[in-house]
C-alpha cells in the first residue's frame, strides 16, 4: 500500500513537474505575445475606464432613470401651470440622451480606433442597433398621453435621417416623425428658435451642455463652467441633464493633481 502510494505519489510530482513546465512555456509563449502586443502604443485604450461606466455601470442606470423621474415630475408642474395651453412642447437630444451609442465606442477602442475622430459614426446612424436609455420611452409616451409635442433635436446627419427614424420606430418611441426628428443643417439654437415661434417650450433633456443653449456652443471649459454658475436655476427645472462620461468638449482637459509626493504604504 505504502509502496504503491509512493508509486502513485512519485507519478503524481512528475505528472505535476510535466503540467507546471508545459503552463510555463505557455506562460512564457504567451507572455512575450502581450509584451509584443503591449509593446504597441494604443491610445484608444484610455477611454475604457469611461465606457466601462457608462456602458456597464449600475450607478449609470440609475442616474438615467432619476433624470428622467424628474424630466417627469417637471413636466407634470409645467403642464399644470398651463392648464389651457395646447402647444406645450418639449425638446430632447437624442444621442446618450435618448438612445445609447456605447457600443460602437466600444467596438472602435477595442479595435485600437479613436472614435472621438467620428469616422465610423455614419455607419453606426445607418447599421447600428443603439439600445435606449433607461427611462426613456416612459417618460416620452408620458408626454405623448397629455398631448404634449415632442421635438427629437439631434446634431444626426441629416443625410441619414431615414436610418434615424428607422431606429427610433424600432425602440417604439411616440411621436416619430419627419416634421418632429430635427437633424443636423441648422444649428440647435436655430431649431430651438423655431420650435418656440409656435409652441411654448417647457422642458429641455440633454448629456450636453449645448443642447439647453447656444451660450455652451464653443465655450472654453472655464466659461462652460461660469455659465453652468449662472444657469444654476435651469438645471434640474427645465434642463434635465444626463451623464456622459464616453465623450465631451471636456475630454482633452488637463487634470489636477494633489501636490504632495506619493508614498505608498
Ligand atoms: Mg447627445
Amino acid at each position: 500500500m505504502n509502496e504503491t502510494n509512493n508509486a502513485t505519489n512519485a507519478t503524481t510530482r512528475a505528472k505535476g513537474r510535466l503540467a507546471w513546465m508545459v503552463t510555463a512555456g505557455l506562460m512564457l509563449g504567451i507572455a512575450s505575445t502581450s509584451q509584443a502586443a503591449a509593446d504597441e502604443p494604443c491610445a484608444p485604450e484610455a477611454y475604457a475606464m469611461a465606457l466601462r461606466y457608462q456602458q456597464q455601470s449600475a450607478e449609470i442606470d440609475a442616474l438615467q432613470r432619476q433624470s428622467y423621474a424628474l424630466a417627469t415630475a417637471r413636466l407634470q408642474q409645467k403642464i399644470a401651470a398651463h392648464p389651457d395651453a395646447d402647444d406645450l412642447a418639449i425638446m430632447t437630444d437624442l444621442d446618450e440622451t435618448v438612445i445609447d451609442n456605447s457600443a460602437l465606442l466600444v467596438r472602435d477602442m477595442q479595435a485600437c480606433h479613436d472614435f472621438t475622430g467620428w469616422d465610423t459614426w455614419k455607419d453606426w446612424e445607418r447599421e447600428g442597433h443603439p439600445r435606449l436609455i433607461p427611462g426613456a420611452r416612459k417618460f416620452l409616451n408620458y408626454a405623448d398621453s397629455r398631448g404634449v409635442t415632442i421635438f427629437y433635436v439631434s446634431d444626426r446627419y441629416e443625410e441619414n435621417k431615414a436610418s434615424t427614424l428607422a431606429t427610433l420606430r424600432s425602440l417604439h418611441l411616440p411621436q416619430v416623425n419627419d416634421a418632429q426628428v430635427r437633424l443636423l443643417g441648422p444649428s440647435k439654437g436655430e431649431r430651438r428658435a423655431a420650435i418656440e415661434r409656435d409652441h411654448e417650450l417647457v422642458l429641455q433633456l440633454g448629456d450636453s451642455l449645448a443642447d439647453f443653449s447656444s451660450d455652451f456652443h464653443h465655450a472654453s471649459l472655464k466659461d462652460q463652467h461660469r455659465l453652468v454658475a449662472e444657469d444654476d436655476a435651469h438645471f434640474g427645472d427645465d434642463w434635465i441633464m444626463f451623464p456622459n462620461a464616453s465623450y465631451g468638449s471636456w475630454s482633452d482637459a488637463d487634470l489636477e493633481a494633489w501636490a504632495a509626493p506619493l508614498k505608498s504604504r
